[in-house]
C-alpha cells in the first residue's frame, strides 16, 4: 500500500538549492521513504505510482498569524461582529481555502469570545473550532491563542478581552489559559499610539504567569513603543513588528524572541486604494501614510533578519484584510523586502514549526508527516511558484 511520487524537485526550506529527480513514498500519511528517484524502492503491487514530473514539492505550509473564524476583506473588523453561527461557517470555508493553497498549519492569534453554537461554552470561538478539527486530516492542524488581551479603547469594543491595568492583564491571561488556549496573545498597541498600553513590568508579570503554565506569550505590535515594552518584558514573539529598530532586534535575537511577519497586509491595503472607495485606503494623504508604514515594516524585517531573529510568517487573514489562501503573498512580500526566497519559504514552513514548538510542522523528512504541496515552478528562485498549487496531500 502507499503512493510513490516520482521525479519531483524538492524545496524544503533548509537551503537555496533545489534537489532534482527525487522520489517520495507515502504510506499511511507518513513519508516512508525519501531520496533520489534512481534509488527509490521498487513499488509493490499495491503501490500507486504518481508521475509528479515538472513539479517542486514543499512542506505543508504554516500560517503563523491567522484568524480562523474571520473572513478578511476590506471590512475585516466589522466581520468580527457577525453572528457566531456565521463565523463558524467562515472557519469551515477557511479550512478549505487553506488546504487548497497548501497551508496545513494554522496558528490562530485571536478570535472573539462568544457562546459557541455547537458546544454551548462561552470562550474564544477558535478554541472550539480547534478541538472539533483535531484528528481530521482534511482540516489544518490548529494551535490557538484564545481572544486578544488588550487595554480598553485599543480595539472596537466587544471584540477582545479589555482590561485597565496590570492586574486585569494577569486575570485575562489566566482566563485564556483556563479556557484552553495553547498560548496567549497580548495586544500592545494602545489607545494612545505614542504610549505602550502596559508597562514592561506589567507585561513581564503576565509572561511569567503564562510560562509557569507552559504557555508562550506573543504580542501584537504595530508601534515602536509597544515593541519595546514587549521585548523588554520577554515575550516569546512579536506579531507584525511593523516598527522595529536596531536596539529592539538585537535584544530579540539575544533572548530568542521571534518575529511573525505580516507584510502582505500592507500590500493588500495598497490594492484597496484601487479596488475600493474607502477613504482610509483611497484618500491620497492616508494612502501615503500606509506607504510610509510599509517602508518601515519592510525595513524592520530586514533588520530582524540581519540580527538573526527567527522569522516566521503569516497572512493575518481574518484579523486583517487577507484571505485564508494567500500565504504565498506574504512569502513574495518577504522576498521583495530583501529575504532570499529559501529564507522566505522557511519562514512559512519550518520556522513556523519552531515557533509553535511542533517538530512535525513545516518539514519534509523520512518518517515525518506526508503534508506535501506540489507546485509548478522553482520556489527557491521565484516565490510566485507557490500560487501554482497542483496537489496537496
Ligand atoms: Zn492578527
Amino acid at each position: 500500500m502507499g503512493t510513490l511520487y516520482t521525479d519531483v524537485a524538492l524545496a524544503d526550506g533548509t537551503g537555496p538549492e533545489l534537489q532534482l529527480d527525487m522520489a517520495i513514498l507515502v504510506e499511511q500519511d507518513r513519508i516512508a521513504w525519501l531520496g533520489p528517484a534512481s534509488e527509490a524502492p521498487t513499488p509493490g503491487s499495491g503501490t500507486e505510482v504518481v508521475d509528479a514530473s515538472g513539479t517542486a514539492v514543499v512542506p505543508g505550509m504554516v500560517d503563523s498569524h491567522s484568524h480562523l473564524t474571520l473572513p478578511g476583506g476590506a471590512h475585516w473588523i466589522d466581520r468580527g461582529f457577525d453572528p457566531p453561527e456565521k463565523l463558524l461557517e467562515v472557519a469551515e470555508h477557511n479550512a478549505r481555502l487553506m488546504r487548497s493553497a497548501g497551508v496545513r498549519w494554522a496558528r490562530d492569534v485571536g478570535s472573539s469570545v462568544r457562546v459557541d453554537p455547537v458546544d454551548g461554552g462561552e470562550r474564544a470561538l477558535a478554541l472550539g473550532v480547534r478541538d472539533r478539527w483535531r484528528g481530521h486530516r482534511e482540516y489544518p492542524y490548529v494551535r490557538a491563542a484564545g481572544t486578544w488581551v488588550s487595554r480598553g479603547g485599543s480595539l472596537p469594543s466587544g471584540l477582545a478581552a479589555e482590561v485597565e491595568d496590570g492586574d486585569g492583564l494577569l486575570r485575562a491571561v489566566t482566563r485564556q489559559l483556563d479556557d484552553g488556549a495553547d498560548f496567549v496573545k497580548l495586544y500592545l498597541d494602545g489607545p494612545d499610539r505614542d504610549a505602550s498600553p502596559f508597562t514592561a513590568a506589567e507585561v513581564r508579570r503576565a509572561v511569567e504567569a503564562a510560562h509557569s503554565r507552559g504557555a508562550k506569550v506573543t504580542a501584537h505590535s504595530g508601534t515602536l513603543v509597544g515593541a519595546r515594552a514587549g521585548v523588554e518584558a520577554g515575550v516569546d514573539s512579536l506579531e507584525h513588528g511593523f516598527q522595529l529598530d536596531r536596539e529592539i532586534v538585537e535584544k530579540m535575537a539575544a533572548q530568542g524572541t521571534a518575529l511573525v511577519s505580516t507584510l502582505a497586509v500592507l500590500e493588500s491595503w495598497r490594492t484597496f486604494g484601487r479596488t475600493t472607495t474607502i477613504d482610509r485606503f483611497a484618500d491620497p494623504a492616508l494612502a501615503s501614510q500606509i506607504a510610509a508604514r510599509r517602508e518601515w515594516a519592510r525595513e524592520s524585517v530586514r533588520l530582524a533578519a540581519r540580527a538573526g531573529v527567527l522569522i516566521a510568517s503569516g497572512t493575518d487573514f481574518g484579523g486583517g484584510s487577507l484571505r485564508a489562501n494567500q500565504l504565498a503573498w506574504e512569502i513574495e512580500s518577504l522576498v521583495s523586502a530583501g529575504l532570499e526566497p529559501w529564507q522566505a519559504l522557511a519562514a512559512a514552513t519550518r520556522n513556523g514549526g519552531q515557533l509553535l514548538g511542533e517538530p512535525e510542522a513545516g518539514v519534509i523528512r523520512q518518517g515525518g508527516p506526508a503534508d506535501l504541496v506540489f507546485v509548478h515552478g522553482d520556489p527557491l528562485s521565484d516565490p510566485s511558484a507557490l500560487w501554482r498549487v497542483w496537489l496537496v496531500t
